[in-house]
């Protein structure tokens, strides 16, 4: 029996983030014989944060309910969006496999909007700073070309376009070069696999500035297992991808190129929760190099256990994420507004008005913390929503089976 992570290699796989500890019986249902390497337990910091939760109670969820099933597969455990040595101690100390370097605070956020003045300067900037060595990046790319295979090549003949990838990912290079050491260091030799993510960037990822990310990570020996660039058009939490498919494809298939390039590695797909739309063309051009990240979905599923089971927690639960939105929607990327659903739908439409629709359904997702973090204040929805799950157990594991394996399906659609 396979009760510990492992790491899983290059082949294709899916992140089940599990927020209440409760919902492994759901995702194996979900994920068995569909050829896709779970993730069971994957956890970032800052869920952790706000859900009060301790690493150790993380993994210890995904192997009690992996034992209690007798899950003989491989499995990994994710620690999500790691920023500094702590992170990457906590959750080595208790066996995650498979880290996912997050160094977006590095990386220049509005890269994209600086003239050829500015970019000069923020160049020279960077370099004082030591993360990257002063015309090193021109003298090993600029002019050169790079023949990706099936007739796509990239050519780093503008230096405009060059300096622009330095200066927005070269400070996120370094500090990933530092994090993959203390990764090493915190594994003791331990096998261990790494992704490494900036998909919580405002402006997207060019394929170039990918290709300029792959080739520097090669020559600064970090080796990956996947990558999470901030793909085309719009990743809102919860619901599905917004943006024209034609150009989502043709972008795609260039960043698999690259991946297998630079690597090969997976391309890794974050906020992939709900995004059936991308879900075919995801399947059919990465092959086997895809990893799926999603978490949230799976928070919500939990909240339709209770909309069906217990309507009076339901809606409770409603109204005081209402009352959170507006704050907890900060650090989250969503567009619902409070007046796109109503405040107090009948019994029959609790359902749809809050997990069918794009506005409820955002309105619950970025207020997870507030309902299960416990502070002082906040109504014991947690405990009240451990009680239901446990109590309808089968009903959690139906409806997690249902929406999960809809995403698989998809993948595998294509
Ligand atoms: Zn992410």
């Amino acid at each position: 029996m396979a009760e510990q992570p492992q790491v899983l290699g290059l082949k294709r796989s899916f992140g089940f983030g599990d927020r209440l500890g409760l919902a492994t019986p759901g995702h194996l249902d979900a994920v068995k014989g569909s050829g896709f390497a779970p993730i069971f337990a994957q956890q970032s910091i800052r869920e952790m944060r706000r859900t009060k939760r301790e690493p150790v109670e993380v993994m210890r969820a995904a192997v009690e309910a992996l034992k209690a099933e007798r899950w003989a597969d491989a499995w990994g455990a994710d620690a999500d969006h790691l920023q500094t040595e702590e992170d990457v101690q906590r959750t080595a100390r208790e066996g995650f496999t498979f880290f996912t370097i997050d160094p977006s605070a590095h990386v220049h956020k509005t890269a994209d909007e600086l003239n050829d003045l500015e970019l000069e300067t923020a160049y020279q900037k960077l370099a004082a700073t030591g993360a990257v060595q002063a015309n090193q990046a021109f003298d090993l790319y600029l002019g050169k070309s790079f023949d990706l295979g099936e007739g796509a090549r990239i050519d780093f003949e503008d230096r405009r376009a060059l300096t622009r990838a330095v200066v927005k990912y070269g400070a996120a290079l370094a500090h990933t070069k530092l994090m993959n050491g203390w990764i090493a260091k915190a594994c003791a030799g331990r096998p261990f696999e790494l992704e490494m993510s900036v998909d919580e960037t405002p402006s997207p990822t060019s394929p170039l500035e990918h290709l300029f990310v792959g080739l520097e990570l090669k020559r600064l020996g970090v080796k990956l297992v996947s990558l999470a660039p901030r793909f085309t058009g719009e990743f809102e939490k919860g619901i599905d991808y917004k943006g024209d498919l034609q150009v989502f494809e043709a972008d795609y298939k260039r960043h698999v190129a690259i991946a297998k390039h630079c690597g090969p590695y997976k391309l890794s797909v974050h906020s992939g929760s709900d995004k059936f739309r991308i879900y075919p063309i995801v399947g059919r051009l990465s092959g086997e190099l895809v990893h799926v990240k999603t978490a949230g979905t799976s928070y919500l599923e939990a909240l339709r256990v209770a909309a069906r089971a217990d309507k009076p927690l339901f809606r409770e639960i409603v109204g005081f994420c209402r009352g959170r939105y507006e704050t907890d929607r900060a650090t989250y990327h969503v567009s619902a507004k409070l007046g796109d659903v109503p405040a107090e739908p009948a019994d029959a439409e609790l359902e749809r008005a809050y997990l069918e629709h794009d506005s409820g359904r955002q309105i619950l997702h970025v207020t997870f913390g507030s309902v299960l973090g416990g502070e002082s204040g906040t109504p014991p929805y947690k405990q009240r929503l451990l009680e239901l799950l446990h109590k309808r157990a089968d009903l959690y594991r139906e409806v997690l089976r249902a929406h999960l394996g809809k995403h698989i399906k998809g993948l595998l659609a294509g």
